[in-house]
């Protein structure tokens, strides 16, 4: 089968010929319904050789869903055609951290030389996708595999960002959420589903803006004025959370400029800035934190969510031939929502 994959550090992924994985033991293989495409792929293919200490060549594609085509030995509870969504970091399965859920801070990262299928192992831009092990899928009922993939990051993401706040978030608070993409979007619902806080997205694209108005947001705003516009709107005292979706050195700052005293500021966004901490640099107990994906419990709250129609995905469906357009598309910003990847169709 023809697998979307990274060959190289620093160069555009390509298509490779590789054979549909036999399932092991515990393990489960997928057909693919939807494979979101994400902007840490471009990361990824930005990055220098060393950044991260994958091997390559895998095959791309973090953000699964499909339907159970085969299980291994072992495997109980999954019969073919099940739809599932994957949880796409893959620990080890048995540190205290897992067994919590939390894969993804697995205990024994530094010990294995991938995050998940797509990070290090081979992922879903593919018609099948070897899944290590049954615990790692969350079952749909009721909703399509290609919408419901950017549910296993997108969502997930700003879910789990969010959701540790949320006791910041009463009625009278404010959140902003810089950068309303494919994650910020569904940032924007999940603060609009599970809290009273007043909802503000930031982005320097208008389209963008308009798009976060729809998904809820109460205030949009261009990020040249974000600062301004949040002191007014909160009478010079600053939003309770701030997510920063972005995460360059610009975007840090903003995100500063507009935290409150006894504030979150939690960044997500990988985009390689710093923010100086320090004594007169954030508002006094504003706490600065990275997340880094949510946990498989999470995750299935997130499904809830979606099954009963809270939050919802904007997907554009790309035929897998047509993935690296997409993947330059999403470069320029010309994605609304997810481009998902149908290598099934
Ligand atoms: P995306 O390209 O879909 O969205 C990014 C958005 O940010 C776009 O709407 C863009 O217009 C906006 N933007 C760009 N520069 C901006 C600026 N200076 N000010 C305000 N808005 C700006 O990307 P995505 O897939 O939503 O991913 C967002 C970031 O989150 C990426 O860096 C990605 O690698 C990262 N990410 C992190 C995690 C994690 O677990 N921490 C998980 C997934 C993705
Ligand atoms: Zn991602
Ligand atoms: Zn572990």
């Amino acid at each position: 089968m023809k697998a979307y994959s990274l060959m190289q550090w620093r160069q555009p992924a390509a298509f490779r010929e590789v054979e549909v994985p036999e399932p092991g033991p515990g393990e489960v293989l997928l057909k693919v319904g939807g494979a979101g495409l994400c902007h840490s792929d471009l990361h990824l293919m930005d990055w220098e050789a060393g950044t991260l200490d994958y091997r390559l060549p895998f095959t791309l594609g973090h953000e699964n869903a499909g339907w159970v085509e085969k299980t291994g030995a072992g495997v109980t509870g999954l019969r073919a055609g099940d739809p599932v969504l994957v949880a796409g970091h893959w620990g080890c399965g048995r540190c205290h951290r897992c067994r919590q859920g939390m894969e993804n801070y697995c205990e024994r990262q530094g010990q294995m030389p991938y995050a998940g299928g797509g990070l290090g192992r081979d992922g879903g831009l593919a018609p099948y996708l070897l899944v290590p092990s049954s615990r790692l899928l969350v079952p749909l009922e009721g909703l399509d595999p290609r919408q419901a993939a950017p549910l296993a990051d997108a969502a997930l993401t700003s879910y789990h960002a969010i959701k540790r706040s949320l006791p910041l978030l009463g009625a009278g608070s404010t959140a902003v959420i810089i950068g309303v993409g494919g994650l910020g979007q569904m940032g924007v619902q999940v603060l609009h589903a599970l809290t009273g806080a007043r909802v503000v997205a930031v982005d320097t694209s208008p389209r963008k803006l308009e798009i976060a108005r729809r998904d809820g947001a109460d205030e949009a705003v261009l990020a040249d004025a974000a600062v301004e516009r949040v002191r007014e709107l909160t009478h010079g005292r600053g939003a309770e959370l701030v997510v920063d979706m972005v995460g360059t050195e610009g975007t840090l700052q903003l995100a500063a400029g507009m935290a409150r005293t006894l504030g979150h500021l939690t960044v997500v966004g990988l985009g390689g800035g710093t923010l100086p901490v320090g004594f007169f640099r954030v508002p006094y107990e504003c706490s600065v934190a990275t997340t880094y994906w949510g946990s498989i419990p999470e995750l299935m709250e997130v499904v809830a969510l979606a099954e009963a129609g809270r939050i919802r995905t904007q997907v554009e469906l790309v035929p897998l031939e047509h993935v690296a357009d997409a993947y330059r598309r999403l470069r320029a910003g010309a994605i609304e929502g997810r481009a998902v990847a149908t290598p099934n169709g």
